[in-house]
């Protein structure tokens, strides 16, 4: 009979599923991957073997999220043979400042974790929602929170700091940093594949629909670009990235903006979508003839540099810059015009390497090796799940 985790890791539409074998020594070991939506206008799942082969594809006719994790459960058991699910692992994008490791879930955390709502509205509901319908069904089994901050625990003031009344600190508003999951499996891709390179100057960019930068040394987190929410840093498919405070003073008094208005506009109306008026996702942008398509693009770009050459300041340096995520991992033509807008520091790349996502891509000669690597925000969620239980 085998254990087995199940991993759901809910983004800002979809939730990602990856079960896992884990035997008492040794490493999880990949059983299945898969996709859970409960919010188009079909919702799905759908399970896919190791080498890409579907297992199990349900499209019932009408179906919220609760009969979807209820299909997943049953799909799971069946699966495994008389198996053992022993815990579910979930992504939960903010910790706040309480939690910094894996915690086992019960109603006091939920309710912690629910409090922090208003600081991640776009994510944190969306990542509860799973641990509540799995409560529900299945009251006995164990379900365990990771965390998107924790990677980032360890900054202290000036970075973690904002330049406001020092009394709202006390309160929690600080930097937090996001993306975490991504960056712990990097810093483990680096320091297993490449020791060397661990001790350098990196600065990783996850550069998916949500994208940040993450200054990084000795598998730390030393800066990174979001903030207190995941709206802060670069442009994101549907955020705003970095913005003047005032932007958001001005649109309360021009158009008379309450909260929640201001919260659709930064969070799901703005980024490459906003810009371009067309579409938040780069593969559309780049096959676009309209001038706002490219606008869009130039202005990602434009801060992704910027950004990099912040992280960079932060390490008085920049050794290693790594790509990861659906853009940073696919598009060769974002990596190069990122990386042109890097050319100062003297960052190179070899185009043909690049254009077939080789895992090196930087030329012999470049001042700082750059990388492309694919991360595995599951695998660190199940890990986590396995140290909390010994
Ligand atoms: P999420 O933040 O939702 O986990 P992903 O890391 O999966 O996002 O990245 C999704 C984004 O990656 C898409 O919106 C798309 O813009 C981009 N993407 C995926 N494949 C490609 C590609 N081949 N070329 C350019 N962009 C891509």
């Amino acid at each position: 009979m085998r254990d087995a985790i199940l991993v759901l890791n809910a983004g800002s539409s979809t939730i990602k599923l990856a079960l896992y074998a884990v035997p008492q020594q040794g490493d999880a070991k990949l059983l299945c991957k898969g996709l859970l939506d409960a919010h188009s206008a079909a919702p799905h799942l759908i399970i896919h073997d190791t080498s890409g082969a579907v297992l199990f594809d349900h499209r019932p006719d009408q179906a919220g999220h609760h009969e979807l994790i209820a299909a997943l459960l049953d799909w799971t058991d069946e699966f495994l043979q008389g198996g053992r699910l022993i815990a579910t692992g979930h992504r939960i994008v903010h910790g706040g400042r309480r939690f910094v490791s894996p915690v086992r879930i019960d109603a006091d955390v939920l309710q912690a974790l629910d409090a922090l709502t208003p600081l991640a509205p776009l994510h944190q509901p969306r990542g509860l929602a799973p641990i509540r319908a799995i409560g529900a069904l299945r009251p006995q089994l164990a379900q365990v929170a990771c965390f998107d901050t924790a990677f980032h625990s360890d900054l202290a003031p000036p970075v973690s700091r904002f330049a406001i009344p020092r009394r709202f600190e006390a309160e929690g508003l600080r930097r937090y940093g996001f993306h975490g999951l991504s960056y712990q499996f990097i810093a483990g891709q680096l320091a297993r594949q490449s020791p060397p390179l661990t001790g350098k100057r990196s600065v990783v960019a996850h550069l998916g629909n949500g994208a940040s930068l993450c200054a990084m040394r000795n598998g730390r987190s030393i800066d990174t670009t979001m903030g207190l929410t995941a709206l802060d840093g670069l442009v994101m498919g549907t955020r705003c990235g970095n913005l003047d405070p005032g932007v958001v003073l001005t649109l309360q008094r021009l158009h008379r903006f309450g909260p929640d208005e201001v919260e659709r506009l930064l969070y799901y109306e703005s980024g490459l979508l906003g810009v371009s008026e067309i579409s938040a996702d780069v593969r559309t942008l780049l096959a676009s003839d309209d001038p706002r398509a490219k606008e869009a693009i130039d202005l990602f770009v434009y801060r992704a540099g910027a950004g990099v050459a912040a992280m960079a300041h932060a390490m008085a340096g920049l050794d290693v810059l790594v790509f990861t995520a659906g853009i940073g991992e696919n598009s060769a033509e974002i990596r190069a015009r990122i990386v042109a807008e890097l050319g100062w520091l003297g960052v190179r790349i070899d185009d043909q390497a690049n254009a077939a996502g080789r895992r090196r891509i930087s030329t012999e000669a470049s001042a700082v090796t750059v990388l492309v690597l694919k991360t595995d925000e599951e695998a660190v969620i199940v890990e986590g799940c396995r140290k909390l239980f010994g």
